[in-house]
């Protein structure tokens, strides 16, 4: 069976090697403060930063997963006030999770089709913070580096925070355009779930030793002062970790990642927008996901199509949240083969609906 769901993801196929590698080499069983896991974890760290060219001077931080950041920035990152972008249910919840520590933490909600536009949006001299997801995987939007280049540059003084979740190690992202980015790795890494990494600028360590918020297990100085020596405040998912630095040494630039994921996303509008049945839920070809591709029709055929996709050995990532029942969603990551994007096209144009063939 192909998963082709948005996470959990497949896989790369080498994980399963890499996993047998760590148990031999005794990885399961080491400290979390011998010199074995510092090597890995600078290992890890070193590669993630080549590999996704994430700029010299920022600093990654290991966590468990993206809704930890979530409530790390807001905790850390925030006295009072931020503005939170969004258009679906990840940039939704990243802002509810802000608002339970601070009333200050406003929403401001998008269309589907809508880019944000920096003149139109409600920031003030208050504003310490502004949160938006680059890639929404519940209805396969994206917001463009153009964009998040033209929001640094309207509001200079907030600090920029991406949720990259279902995009980071698939496309070239903006890295120095924003102060905090963060995923998780069981989407376009391609890894089991368990780990997530925090990235943070400058401006963002400044920020948190200004704020100087330590009340947490996972408050970012706490997190910050460990990275130092490579290491986490508590124990870490070090197998996580160790496959992490092993993802990353296979992987390509993601420069040339980039170019292969949004040639192979091309395709796929162009293969969905020639459906007679459906249709891209996302019109506006500019918000369009590369990672993500959502999938409209209307649901009793949305039912069908899955089913018989499931008959042909094909899992189609289920619709979410509003969109549950009337979008199926296609991940475009790195760990799917070509073979395998085209073979989930090949179906979806021979496939015809069950009311049209009785
Ligand atoms: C999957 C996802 C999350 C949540 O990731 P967890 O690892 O479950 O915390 C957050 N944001 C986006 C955009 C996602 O796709």
């Amino acid at each position: 069976m192909i998963t082709y769901f948005p996470g959990p993801a497949k896989v790369y196929p080498q994980v399963r090697q890499y996993l047998t590698d760590a148990y031999d080499a005794g990885v399961l069983s080491i400290s979390h403060r011998s010199d074995a896991f510092v090597d890995i974890s600078r290992r890890t760290i070193a590669l993630l930063k080549e590999k996704l060219a994430v700029p010299a001077d920022y600093t990654v931080l290991y966590v468990s997963s993206a809704t930890e950041s979530w409530e790390i920035i807001p905790q850390s990152l925030v006295r009072a006030q931020s503005l939170h972008l969004y258009s679906g249910a990840f940039g939704e919840r990243g802002f509810q999770y802000a608002h339970y520590l601070h009333e200050g933490a406003l929403p401001y909600v998008l269309a589907v089709d809508e880019a944000p536009d920096p003149a139109a949006l409600p920031v003030d001299a208050h504003t310490e913070l502004i949160a938006l997801a680059q890639n929404e995987t519940s209805n396969g939007t994206q917001v463009r580096p153009e964009v998040i280049a033209q929001l640094r540059r309207a509001f200079p003084e907030p600090l920029l925070a991406v949720d990259a979740t279902s995009s980071m190690a698939g496309i070239a992202l903006p890295f120095a355009e924003a102060d905090v980015w963060y995923a998780s790795v069981q989407k376009c890494f391609g890894l089991p779930a368990g780990l997530g990494v925090l990235i943070c600028s400058p401006r963002a360590v400044a920020r948190a030793q200004a704020l100087h918020e330590q009340r947490h297990y996972n408050s970012l100085l706490k997190l910050l002062a460990q990275i130092e020596k490579y290491q986490t405040n508590y124990t870490p998912n070090v197998l996580g970790i160790y496959l992490l630095g092993r993802v990353l040494a296979q992987m390509p630039p993601v420069a040339e990642l980039d170019v292969h994921i949004k040639a192979r996303a091309a395709q796929l509008y162009a293969t969905v927008e020639a459906l007679p049945y459906a249709q891209p839920l996302v019109r506006n070809a500019a918000v369009r996901s590369d990672t993500v591709v959502a999938v409209e029709a209307d649901s009793a055929l949305i039912a069908d199509v899955k089913a018989q996709a499931k008959a042909a050995g094909m899992l189609l990532g289920s619709g979410y949240g509003t969109w549950k029942t009337t979008t199926f969603r296609i991940a475009n990551f790195p760990a799917l083969t070509d073979d395998e994007i085209n073979r989930v096209q090949a179906f979806l144009r021979q496939y015809v609906p069950v009311a049209q063939t009785s």
